[in-house]
């Protein structure tokens, strides 16, 4: 942006960048919390909420057939009975000197700013990595990747003698793990109503533990359910290179595959990572106990592109849904204690629990003190699930496992 007077006034909005977890409970709590009285924007590249943490169900993409319309909640529907302003378009660089941001080539001022913009892949600079492998990410990404596995899926049985399509996904997250089972358990002869083979499932773990930080016991039950929906795992060996159809690991094993999917981490997005400021692992932002920028007062860093270590336990809060909606509502306390000269309080981090799925019909967890295998895991895991997105449309976000 050219060097020119300061761009804001007292009269610009809260700007809140991205209609994600953290930005969309951002935005809905400052409202709630002023009764209206405090101006917001909220800026995204997409008119829609996407429910992200569902994007590994690929099976279901698939058997949509491009109607993604299950997995969105339309933001316009959300702001209906609110005077939160939607404003979409492209971040493209954030002035704090100026107190405004490029959008789409226009310069907007704020007051108040919460920068919530989420992450990208991280293809650790793997060669052909981005090139030549899905993800599930995005929706739009996640919608390619499951077409794709449709298409291998539709071919299938032309391929020579027994063969069958094979898959490998890289990652051994709960992204990868996730994805891996739900490909693996997924019934593609009901997705396509026609005979298909289904797919060999290859999940790449990588030089990391399998579901490193998750609790030892859902790690176990984990690795079991995934080898007993057949889905071969391998641990220790990074991914070196990346070619269509062949996947290159560490020890020199090449994995042809049909399809090869990227869920091998994220990191902050460029234009955050060229900010000159604090930055933690894969650029994220380093904020203050109140989740306020360093410096920066009326600035604040919420979700996955923030990196907050808890002052109690000494561990990085997790980049997850449910951590991205808790730290929400804290800095949408600490926004209104900002803007009328009051007090800010420090984020705290309590976990309610994780669930993982493990294909369609089951799913590993721990809620409080207890711990949840199989079906009723994944029946618990659907209703959390179900019930956030009706409370997105009612406009009052609840909590995510
Ligand atoms: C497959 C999958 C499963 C997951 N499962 C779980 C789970 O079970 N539980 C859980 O707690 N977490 C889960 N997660 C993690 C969770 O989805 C993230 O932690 C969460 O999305 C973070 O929220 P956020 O608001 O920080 O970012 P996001 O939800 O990614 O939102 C960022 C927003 O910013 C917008 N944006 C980005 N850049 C720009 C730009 N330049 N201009 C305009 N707009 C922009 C995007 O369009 C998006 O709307 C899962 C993630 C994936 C991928």
């Amino acid at each position: 942006m050219p060097e020119s007077p300061p761009a804001s006034s007292s009269q610009d909005p809260l700007v809140v960048l991205g209609a994600g977890y953290a930005g969309l409970t951002v935005a809905e709590e400052v409202h709630r919390r002023s009764r209206g009285s405090v101006p917001v924007v909220l800026v995204d590249r997409h008119p829609v909420h996407v429910l992200r943490t569902e994007l590994y169900e690929v099976g279901e993409i698939a058997r949509a057939s491009g109607d993604v319309g299950r997995w969105l909640v339309p933001l316009a529907k959300v702001f209906d009975r609110t005077s939160i302003r939607l404003r979409q378009g492209t971040v493209q660089a954030i002035d704090l000197a100026r107190s405004a941001v490029q959008v789409d080539g226009q310069e907007l001022g704020y007051r108040a700013l919460a920068i919530c913009l989420g992450n990208v892949a991280n293809y650790y600079g793997v060669p052909g990595a981005a090139e030549n492998t899905e993800s599930v990410y995005r929706l739009t990404a996640a919608a390619r990747t499951a077409s794709a596995l449709r298409e291998m899926e539709r071919s299938s049985t032309e391929l020579s003698g027994e063969r069958r399509p094979r898959v490998v996904v890289v990652g051994g997250g709960s992204t990868g793990t996730e994805l891996a089972a739900e490909i693996a358990t997924t019934d593609w002869a009901s997705v396509l109503g026609s005979p298909t083979r289904p797919p060999d499932v290859f999940l790449v773990a990588g030089s990391l533990p399998f579901l490193y930080g998750f609790p030892p016991h859902l790690i176990d039950r984990a690795r079991r359910t995934l080898r007993r929906a057949g889905v071969t795992i391998i641990h220790g060996l990074n991914v070196e290179r990346v070619e269509p159809h062949r996947v290159h690991l560490a020890d020199g094993t090449v994995l042809g595959c049909d399809v090869a999917v990227w869920c091998a981490g994220v990191e902050a997005p460029p234009l955050i990572r060229d900010l000159d400021l604090p930055h933690g692992k894969g650029g994220r932002l380093l904020t203050e106990p109140t989740l306020e920028l360093p410096g920066h007062p009326g600035v604040f860093a919420v979700g996955d592109v923030a990196e907050f270590k808890d002052p109690r336990t000494g561990l990085l809060v997790p980049g997850t849904a449910q951590a991205a909606l808790s730290e929400a509502r804290t800095a949408a306390r600490n926004l209104v204690a900002r803007l009328t000269s009051r007090p800010l309080e420090p984020y705290r981090y309590r976990e309610r629990g994780v669930i993982v799925a493990l294909g369609v019909r089951r799913a590993a967890g721990t809620v409080g003190p207890v711990t949840l295998w199989g079906r009723p895991a994944r029946l618990l895991k659907r209703a959390v699930e179900r019930e956030y997105s009706r409370s997105v449309e009612r406009g009052e976000p609840s909590g995510l496992l």
